[in-house]
Formats: C-alpha cells, structure tokens, sequence
C-alpha cells in the first residue's frame, strides 16, 4: 500500500537515507545558520519555514506542539517575521482530521494560518473533502492563496476559480516564483464525485507550462509547493534541475525528508504540525545562482505556545455547539482504526439503523483511532472525519469477499470462519448469491481504489450519514468507566 493512511498513522513514517552537503534531519540544539554574516545588495537570504499535511490538527496531541507551538518555536528560534527575511509555505492537506478542524470545514484552520504568515499552500487532495463550494469560500478566506498548476477544469483546460497556478512573492529582496501542485491520486482520495469536472495533468507538463510564465513575470527563485509524494518528488527532481528549479517541496504520503538530487533540495515535513522544514538560503538576485542552501527538520515538540495564535485556537472551539462536546459514553481503552473492534463499533450501527441491509462494508484508512476516554459526538467526528453517506448495493458473496480481501476491508453482518465467510445467522455466504451491502458513498465511487460500482450502477443512497448512527448507537449503550464501549465490542 502506498500510504496506508490519510490521518494519524506514524507507523508508516519513513526517514529515507539523507544525501547532499547541508542536508541533515532534527539539527537540535546545533545553531541555525541563517548567511545573514553574508548579504550584500545582492547577495540576499532567505529562511523558508515549511509545514505539510496539517489536516487542522490545530491543538497540542501527544508529542506534537500544534499551530501555537509552532508559531513559538518560529518566533523563539528563528526569528520569524513573514515580512521577510522568512516566508511560511504549505503542501496541502490542511484540513480533515480532529473535530476543531472538521466541524467548521477548515475555517478555523485556514484562519489560523493567516494569523501564522502563511505566504501560500499547494491544493491537496483532502482539500476537496468538503466539496468545491467549500474549497472556493476557504480560498475567498484565506489570507493566502491556494496553489495547483495542475488542476484544470476538464471542460477548457482553465485553472478553477478558487486556484492559482503560482504566486509570486518578493521577500527580502528576492522575487520568488511558487508553484502549487496537487496530487494525481485526488479523484480516488477525495469524494470522486465532487473532482469529477476536474483534470490533475502529470506535475512535468504543468511545470513546463507555467515556468516560463512564471520567469516571464520577473521570478528570480523557483520553488515547488507541491502536494506529491517522495517518490514522486525524486523522479521530479530532474526536470526541476533542467527547469532551474532549486527547491521541490511535497506532501500527501506524511514522509521526513530532506534530501539533495541533482542539485535539488528535496523536503516533507511529516505531517501534524508535529515538525517544520527549515531552508535558509543564499541567492544571488544578480544572477539568479544559489549561493548556499541548508535544509533540516525540526521537531516541534509539545511545549509554549505562543498566546496570540493559541488564543484564536480556543476562540474557535468556544464556537463549536455545545452538544459536540457532551459525553455519549466512555472508553477505558483506544479502540484502533484498524481493528475488529473498530469494525464492530462502525458496522454494528449502520445495520442497526438500516435493517435491510446484510453486511457492511468500510475502509480503515479514512478512520482514526477513538483514543480512550470520555466520549462526544465531537470524538466521532475527529474518528472519521470525511463526510459520508451510506449507500446501499448489491454485490455477490463472492465479489464481497473479493472486495475485503483485494481492498484489505473492514466488515460487520458477516464473519469469517474455517470454511469462509458465514452471514450473522449462521448460513454461509454464496458465492453466487446477491447480498445488500452498505458501503460508504466515497468508496462506491471509486474512492480508495475500490472498484464496486461496476458489479452495481444502482446502488441506493439511504440518506445516512455514517456518523450519525454510530453517535445514537455509543448514546444508547450507556457505557461509563465501569462498563467501558470496549466490553461492547468484544474487547
Ligand atoms: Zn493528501
């Protein structure tokens, strides 16, 4: 699997092989270089601080210091001014994750990172999770543009309303051309259906295209901001070198790195906010040479947090309706986003609140663990934060089976047993036989990769929100510290 998960997993954190001179990962405690000793006129410097796939994960969790802690460390430890000589990008996916995010659909995300400088943000697919008139008012809020040089509207080739192909920036002297790019995986990492007026063109034709427009208008340093995983970064990193392209940042796959191909600073910065790239250069404006570049991660560990920025924070959860945050029950113990017990605790409900239905079927990657605790309506909203209804289908046992095990599904109304799967009741699933299925509307048109839709075009959307039962469900158990939800899950 190329990315297990879009929200929480750190388990699938890769910190690949560094190369390059000036590369390094986590330089604690070692003084920041900032060539500050060595600007002239036209010799200038440049300290980009740089966040990716920051799913609104607005507050302090675990290790991670969140948007105030950042915004702390940025001021503490570099001296962070967005007039420059710093500039604040993004790669995307700023959205879709805890409640404080989700429940106002990016708005007080997007508002947090105007309040943090931000320049500019690449599009990422996740970006699109609450629909495209959703993406346009956050783009109309944004105190910064929204970047893709790839998104084009299959109907003429335009670049939408809501996105610029590129910005340019001038900061402490250097006209700083920033090109957004967005990844080709958006119409099976979003709701398929909200992108499907939309073309993603490969990253090398849109970079082709747009450079010269973006030198013409007098960019001196080029810099992609892109939504795009490493692997796709390192096969980029040449093209960026023939196009005189220095530095390639990228996002989607939540990866550390920090590497130099071809002369081409290559960096992602996890995801969370959990960590920041920092880049400090020196450019010649003269001659548009990269005089010396230094690149690393730096850890943004749970600490101080800066009053103003985490002020506007808990402004924005004073705003949430109360009814979010009042308790519906208690876990004694994290039930995992891929676990039985999460199939039990989604699946049980929706059969319950759609009794016609046979089984059910959902995909762990769009799930976060339900950490243990009290429990809110707020809770199940950060638990699986994309909006989804449930839609009804047809599909054989066999293509049921083939589903789960091709697509690694979660289930509930069937169980596995020695000799296949057998229905609640008992009876074996037949392979020829047509069951009623509900499945999450994103993944029955085509999302994730699953390819159900073909064996049923008539599937029926019950009008179910898939929250919505399993909020009534967890209420109805009653469940305290005494009797946590786990003993109701089998655990
Ligand atoms: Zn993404």
């Amino acid at each position: 699997m190329r990315h297990p998960s879009i929200l929480s997993r750190r388990d699938f954190l890769r910190l690949s092989a560094l190369a390059g001179a000036g590369m390094m990962l986590s330089s604690c405690g070692s003084p920041l270089e900032d060539f500050s000793d060595q600007e002239t006129e036209t010799l200038r410097r440049l300290v980009l601080l740089y966040t990716n796939d920051e799913h609104g994960w607005l507050e302090p969790s675990g290790e991670a210091g969140g948007a105030a802690g950042m915004y702390r460390r940025w001021l503490a430890d570099e001296n962070y001014d967005p007039a420059g000589p710093n500039i604040a990008l993004s790669g995307g996916d700023l959205f879709t994750g805890p409640a404080l995010s989700t429940y106002f659909k990016g708005e007080s995300t997007l508002d947090v990172m105007g309040a943090m400088g931000y320049a500019a943000a690449a599009i990422g697919n996740h970006d699109f999770d609450a629909g495209v008139d959703v993406l346009r008012q956050r783009a109309a809020q944004a105190g910064f543009p929204l970047l893709s040089a790839n998104l084009r509207q299959k109907a003429n080739y335009q670049t939408p309303d809501f996105a610029r192909k590129y910005v340019i920036k001038e900061v402490n002297g250097i006209r700083i051309g920033l090109i957004g790019l967005t990844t080709r995986e958006t119409p099976v990492d979003t709701q398929p259906h909200y992108v499907a007026d939309y073309n993603f063109i490969p990253y090398e034709d849109a970079l082709r295209e747009v450079v010269p427009l973006v030198r013409e208008e007098g960019a001196g340093l080029l810099i992609v901001v892109g939504h795009i995983c490493a692997s796709e970064m390192r096969l980029l990193a040449p093209v960026a070198a023939e196009l005189s392209i220095p530095i390639v940042c990228g996002g989607h796959c939540h990866e550390e790195i920090v590497e130099m191909i071809e002369g081409v600073t290559i960096v992602q910065s996890g995801s969370f906010w959990r960590n920041y790239i920092r880049i400090a250069l020196l450019f010649d404006t003269d001659t548009g040479q990269m005089l010396n570049i230094q690149a690393s991660l730096q850890p943004n560990l749970a600490g101080r947090e800066d009053a103003r920025i985490a002020g506007r924070i808990s402004g924005w959860r004073v705003r949430m309706d109360p009814a979010m945050l009042q308790q519906i029950g208690y876990a004694g113990q994290m039930i995992g986003w891929n676990s039985g017990e999460m199939a039990r605790l989604l699946t049980q409900p929706w059969l319950a609140a759609y009794p016609t239905a046979q089984a059910a079927i959902f995909a762990p990657r769009y799930v976060q663990s339900l950490p243990p605790g009290v429990i809110t309506p707020a809770s199940i909203l950060s638990m699986i934060p994309t909006d989804n209804r449930l839609i009804e289908m047809k599909l054989t046992g066999a293509q049921l089976v083939h589903t789960i095990e091709e697509r690694q599904s979660l289930y509930g109304g069937i169980e596995s047993a020695a000799e296949g799967y057998v229905l609640a009741e008992g009876s074996p699933l037949e392979p020829e036989e047509r069951y009623r299925i509900l499945i999450p509307e994103a993944l029955y048109y085509g999302g994730n990769y699953y390819a159900v839709q073909q064996y049923d075009q008539e599937g029926q959307d019950t009008g179910l929100d898939w929250r919505t039962p399993v909020i009534e469900w967890v209420r109805s158990l009653g469940t305290n510290r005494q009797d946590p939800l786990e003993r109701h899950l089998g655990l």
